[in-house]
């Protein structure tokens, strides 16, 4: 096949109910276009047969190629296979779930035709989960605060990139991947747009409650390292009131001479401190843990079969 204009790159994991739904609509999408495209699909070491499905895709269309991994590595691990067998020179990353709706790649590409590198399609929170979305709102809120880069609620993977973008994504050979930073790091001309959330159509998200915790987690840790300048501040003011009030404890006892029974206080004090010294033990730990994961440097998923085009090397750090 020439050289494509476009690469649709999707990650699935566990997903052979939605897969051929999935491909047809976008298709359908993709054809009218007249782009010369190709779609790489990523399986991430599904357990239900979503391999034999990317492989009859494979077999039955020039427009599609796939990869599959030897075990689960994660969405990230995903979308960076699937940005490095991308040959196009636009790249959409989108899920296989329809939630990603592929009649609006037509007008990311219209937007990236107009200069801009990145074109964000941002969902809105039709149909969400009351709490689920307060909760996600406070989370952007926060990391507007802490972090160095832009995020905006709502705003997920469903992106184009153009090849200096992807190129400046695959260019960071962190193995701690939150793409969500990655992409509004590398900057570039960026326009979006927001679209109607739809839910999923089958199958089930893979996202529970801890794993989004961990993801937010990860997300606040992964850019700087304002979490140790806090526990230095914390630590401060805590010395200094510990002063405030040994001074005044020291006049009182001088002026009036007073024996202050001083057991809760004790107990008080002793039991938020430890609390405070743990929790900025643990936000140490927790960057020591990213170094030792970083200086092992191991390659960011294994890949366990692919189609026969792939050009690039299919695993290994950049
Ligand atoms: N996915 C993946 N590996 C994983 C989890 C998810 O490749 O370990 C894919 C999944 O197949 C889908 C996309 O990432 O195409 C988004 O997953 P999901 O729909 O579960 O997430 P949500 O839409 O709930 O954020
Ligand atoms: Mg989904």
């Amino acid at each position: 096949m020439p050289h494509p204009q476009l690469t649709v790159v999707v990650p699935c994991f566990d997903e052979s109910e939605v897969i051929d739904a999935f491909h047809a609509a976008l298709v359908a999408a993709l054809e009218p276009t007249g782009e010369r495209f190709e779609i790489c699909y990523v399986d991430d070491g599904s357990g239900d047969g979503t391999a034999d499905r990317l492989r009859a895709l494979a077999a039955a269309s020039p427009h599609v190629r796939y990869s599959s991994f030897s075990r689960n590595f994660g969405k990230e691990a995903a979308l960076l296979a699937g940005m490095r067998m991308a040959r196009g020179d636009a790249v959409v990353l989108m899920d296989a779930d329809l939630q990603h709706p592929p009649e609006l790649v037509p007008r990311m590409l219209e937007l990236y035709r107009h200069g801009y590198d990145q074109v964000v399609a941002r969902r809105d929170r039709t149909g969400e989960g009351a709490v689920r979305s307060a909760l996600s709102r406070a989370y952007y809120r926060m990391v507007r605060h802490f972090m160095d880069v832009e995020i905006a609620d709502g705003e997920g993977d469903f992106r184009l990139l153009s090849r200096r973008a992807v190129e400046a994504v695959l260019s960071l050979p962190e193995s701690n991947r939150f793409s969500k930073g990655l992409f509004s790091w590398i900057g570039f001309p960026t326009a979006g747009f927001t679209y109607r959330n739809v839910e999923r159509v089958a199958g089930s998200s893979k996202w529970g409650g801890r794993r989004l915790l961990d993801y937010g987690i990860d997300g606040l840790l992964s850019f700087n390292t304002r979490p140790l300048r806090l526990a230095i501040h914390t630590g401060l003011w805590l010395f200094l009131s510990a002063l405030g009030y040994a001074v005044w404890i020291v006049a009182n006892a001088v002026l009036d001479g007073v024996e202050t029974p001083g057991y809760a206080t004790l107990i008080t004090a002793i039991v938020g401190l430890s609390g405070v010294q743990l929790a900025t033990l643990g936000v140490i730990g927790e960057y020591v843990g990213r170094i030792y994961h970083e200086a092992k440097r191991r390659p960011h998923y294994v890949v366990a079969e692919s189609d026969a085009a792939s050009p690039r090397p299919a695993d290994g750090v950049p």
